[in-house]
């Protein structure tokens, strides 16, 4: 069990508990754990038990708890209050923003057990009488529930690759198949996967028997070319059976995107390497393909080993697990030359961001590493972006700090044109260098709010501020279709991995192919520069 399922089953259970309004202490420290849990870098497989009982609230009980998972898959009070509950409503328990009370007053009082259900009282007027909700919550209801419907089948990239590997093993075992690739989405490595669709030289009859026999999958059915089945996990998965000498350009094909795929031919060819050869085009890495033009340099796309700085990190001065330390140290061992330290500004409370005293504390600290350290530190913050386009702190204290991330976390619910300007102040003020996050989506969670790209542009282009390309891959915020119209008025864009922890430092990664993706180069990425020319830039 991973770190994220470990977490999943806490927060379940957390959520579970406040719907059946049992003990509010307990609930929250089942939250704390989930929390804590899907931050931590290190795989608490890896820690002993000692190690454990030393994270901030683990105590007995809850480290019983993880044991069992570990050990049985499941957790027993967990069990209990499962089969408490309709499958239904622990289904509406896990949509984004319809909280356990409301789906308690949903259950209990209008007797409604699954999301389909709601959809339709919601349609019929049903939730305006209820007791707190209104015809407010129930057109936000609505909406949450039309996300949920559309996206229900798509899955984040990472999530998808890791059950790739898996269906890829379970396949490769088949008689049938001699050679499985992954293709579709999952090949040009969207954000968000559609579906799971992989390509197999394979005998048809023969796989479409073999599949029926093993258990990680049901319902096979062959429509045309694809095979459509389902995995026991609940995903749905195509798969295209083609034969060698036609692999090369059926691959092709079902890599897409179709623009793409038009300006080749239809003949057969056994490797995509063949086909490119043969139509004398240069061979463009598949999760290039979307945009890619005929006459693209692919070797201009920014690269890993380009990126020289680090900028998003939290530490656990204010909602990251590791010290500052531990941070520079990786941030070192993983080839960057600075590391930007960002926490919380002060309003953001509820993440323990930072008052006057506690950034003298972490300021001195950072110095104090800075003598020794091989990596360099740069005294930088996550700045509140307030209701108005204001910034957090007062100006002389702000204008201490080596660069600032301005960000929107709260009253997020913004019309366009609200939005818009709230973010065009934060851009013209004089202290900002980076837009972090710039539109607050959530992938598979929330769309963010509405903005107009143009107008958000032209002020970062006037005001030489960057945008971010946030590499969380719940986030990847801007859209990777940015980055073109970006470079087109001269605005660079932060690759930031906004890290809670060490590990996740690591998701620059992500980042780098996601900007790919967008055509980026090394010129217009910010992090390409050196901590000097960075900090140049940051001086305006
Ligand atoms: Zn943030």
């Amino acid at each position: 069990m991973t770190n994220s399922d470990l977490a999943a089953a806490f927060d379940q259970l957390a959520k579970l508990m406040e719907l059946h309004q049992e003990n509010p202490f307990k609930i929250r420290s089942y939250k704390n754990v989930a929390g804590l849990l899907s931050k931590l870098g290190t795989p608490i497989s890896e820690m002993s038990s000692d190690e454990r009982r030393a994270l901030k609230g683990v105590g007995e009980a809850i480290a019983d708890k993880i044991v069992q998972l570990e050990s049985e898959g499941k957790m027993k009070t967990l069990e209990r209050y499962r089969e408490m509950t309709p499958q239904g409503i622990q289904q509406l328990l896990q949509i984004k923003g319809i909280g356990p009370s409301k789906v308690r007053a949903i259950w209990k009082e209008l007797g409604i057990e699954s999301a389909v259900e709601l959809r339709y009282a919601c349609i019929e007027n049903r939730l305006v009488d209820l007791k707190g909700f209104g015809s407010k919550t129930q057109q936000d209801v609505l909406k949450k529930l039309d996300f949920h419907f559309a996206h229900q089948n798509e899955m984040l990239y990472r999530r998808a690759s890791t059950l790739a590997k898996t269906i890829e093993e379970q396949l490769s075992e088949l008689a049938s198949v001699s050679r499985i690739e992954r293709t579709g989405d999952l090949r040009r490595q969207m954000p968000v996967v559609r579906s799971l669709e992989f390509i197999v030289i394979a005998d048809v009859p023969l796989l479409l028997g073999e599949l029926e026999q093993l258990d990680a999958f049901v319902d096979a059915t062959l429509v045309s070319k694809s095979i459509s089945i389902r995995h026991v996990l609940g995903q749905q998965i195509n798969i295209y059976p083609t034969t060698a000498p036609e692999f090369g350009r059926e691959w092709l094909r079902t890599t897409g995107p179709d623009r793409f795929v038009a300006q080749f031919g239809t003949n057969a060819y056994s490797s995509e390497a063949a086909l490119f050869e043969e139509y004398n085009k240069v061979v463009v890495p598949p999760h290039v393909r979307d945009l890619a033009v005929p006459d693209l340099d692919v070797t201009q796309l920014v690269r890993q080993d380009q990126i020289q700085g680090v900028l998003h990190v939290h530490s656990a001065y204010s909602d990251g697990v590791n010290s500052i330390e531990e941070l520079a140290v990786h941030a070192h061992q993983a080839g960057y030359a600075y590391l930007g330290i960002t926490d919380h500004s002060q309003i953001a409370v509820y993440a323990n961001g930072l008052n006057e005293k506690r950034l003298l504390e972490q300021w001195a600290e950072i110095e104090e590493l800075n003598e020794q350290g091989p990596c360099r530190i740069l005294k930088g913050i996550e700045c509140d972006i307030l209701n108005d386009g204001d910034l957090d702190y007062e100006d002389e204290l702000r204008s201490k700090f080596e660069f600032v991330i301005a960000s929107i976390h709260t009253n997020i619910k913004m019309d366009e044109q609200k939005a818009t300007q709230r973010l065009v102040r934060a851009i013209e003020h004089p202290h900002t260098n980076i837009v972090g996050h710039p539109t607050g989506r959530l992938l598979l969670g929330r769309s963010g709010y509405p903005i107009d790209m143009a107008m958000i542009l032209d002020a970062c282009a006037a005001n030489g501020v960057a945008l971010e390309l946030n590499c969380s891959p719940s986030r990847m915020d801007i859209d990777w279709r940015w980055i073109a119209p970006a470079i087109e008025r001269g605005v660079k864009i932060a690759l930031n991995p906004d890290a809670p922890s060490r590990e996740a430092i690591d998701t620059i990664g992500y980042g780098v192919a996601m900007a790919q993706k967008g055509l980026l180069t090394a010129e217009h990425c910010l992090n390409c520069l050196s901590a000097a020319d960075f900090l140049d830039f940051c001086r305006k």
